[in-house]
């Protein structure tokens, strides 16, 4: 479906036809109008999805007119927040809306001053804005549209007593949008109480998590696990690469280990100053450095295009993790490749990412490297087991109704 379509005001659609956009994605075909009519809306899409535009372009042609803070828009993390204020800027480029951006981290100064500059919509994360408002920099009472973006990740880090602070001071005939990768009891619950009669627009995670990617699963024993990465990297061929941590202290030391094996890394964890975290994104984004460690700080909300390879060193916690890892690779109809080292405890935290899939992980085994055990072992009964010698290691899973593009 083409934008002209979806009511957007003129100046809207010049600046998404200087990016290039032909089409509109599923969930901007179904989140759009019903923004655009007015509607409350609650989104299932995770990012790679489109999703930001979804909420963005509607929201800004609502905004008509000018007047102080009309739209806020909150995101759990700094890199998210950034990067849906660079959105609302491309896409409002023509419609002189002035921002403001609000994050931890960092000193008040130059949100201070964007907030004295009367901005029309505001971006920013629960803590910081809980901050401003103590202080009175910024009042809430005119928002005419209320954004809440990851709203599972949101509560997952704890931030439910912030965010409902926050939308109690907003104006109860607001319109108010919810997008949440998956939709737990708890943000379901949370909706209920903050959203009034909303629409809905779901993309199926399944389809999303695998159109473009091939998985691979490498069983290993615990002790081997740095050593298998390394014989992994010798043997794949990659141009952008994330391999992703459990924990900080496991991201840090492992990338400290790379480093000494020549490769050239950058790490990225919330325990980092912002000033760090945006110098390794920016490293990894402007190519100049190929491999980047992360928490999953970096798995949701990003917008980090061109991956052509996610490794998990550790298996995800919480199978949603899993699909949002890997949407970083596969993007922009781009193939990509997920591996994902698995030592034997791990086992169980596989089966509910291929519950969640749908599908099993098929299990993979280096010709080359000296296992410590024997595979069988390592590789659960019934267990997909591929033993062909697979250079690119390209054996595809099929989830769903996959669509090859
Ligand atoms: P998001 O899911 O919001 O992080 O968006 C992922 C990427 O898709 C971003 O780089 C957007 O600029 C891009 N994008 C969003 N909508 C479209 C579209 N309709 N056509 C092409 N690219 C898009």
């Amino acid at each position: 479906m083409n934008f002209k379509n979806l009511g957007l005001r003129a100046e809207i659609l010049r600046a998404i036809e200087e990016l290039g956009y032909e089409e509109a994605t599923p969930i901007q075909q179904k989140a759009i109008p019903s923004i655009v009519d007015g509607r409350d809306l609650i989104g299932s899409a995770q990012t790679g999805t489109g999703k930001t535009a979804a909420f963005a372009l509607p929201t800004l042609h609502r905004l008509q007119g000018t007047g102080v803070c009309r739209a806020l828009a909150l995101a759990p993390t700094r890199e998210l927040a950034i990067q849906i204020e660079e959105n609302f800027k491309k896409y409002g480029k023509y419609l002189n809306l002035k921002l403001a951006l609000l994050y931890g981290g960092v000193k008040y100064g130059k949100q201070l001053e964007e907030l004295r500059n009367k901005p029309d919509i505001v971006v920013a994360t629960p803590g910081r804005l809980i901050d401003h408002l103590q202080q009175n920099n910024l009042s809430l009472s005119k928002i005419e549209v209320l954004i809440l973006d990851e709203v599972d990740r949101m509560l997952d880090m704890g931030f439910v007593e912030d965010v409902t602070k926050i939308i109690k001071k907003t104006p109860r005939n607001r319109q108010t949008l919810f997008f949440s990768a998956t939709i737990p009891e708890e943000v379901l619950r949370l909706s209920k109480w903050a959203l009034n009669d909303p629409a809905e627009a779901k993309i199926d995670i399944k389809i999303s998590a695998a159109e473009t990617v091939s998985h691979a699963l490498y069983p290993v024993p615990a002790i081997q696990k740095f050593d298998l990465l390394i014989a992994l990297l010798k043997q794949i061929e990659f141009e952008s690469l994330i391999i992703f941590f459990q924990t900080r202290r496991g991201t840090d030391k492992i990338s400290h280990w790379l480093s000494e094996h020549g490769q050239n890394v950058r790490v990225l964890h919330s325990d980092l100053k912002q000033k760090d975290r945006m110098a390794a994104l920016a490293d990894f984004k402007n190519g100049k450095v190929r491999i980047l460690s992360a928490t999953d700080v970096a798995s949701r909300g990003l917008d980090i295009s061109n991956v052509t390879h996610v490794i998990n060193y550790d298996v995800p916690q919480h199978a949603e993790d899993y699909v949002h890892r890997i949407g970083r690779t596969g993007r922009a109809k781009t193939e990509g490749e997920a591996f994902t080292l698995c030592k034997p405890e791990e086992i169980p935290l596989v089966e509910s990412v291929e519950k969640l899939l749908g599908n099993p992980l098929p299990r993979k085994f280096l010709d080359d490297f000296s296992y410590r055990e024997k595979q069988e072992n390592l590789a659960p009964i019934g267990a997909v087991v591929s033993k062909k010698r697979n250079r690119g290691f390209g054996s595809r899973v099929s989830f769903g109704s996959r669509r090859r593009r």
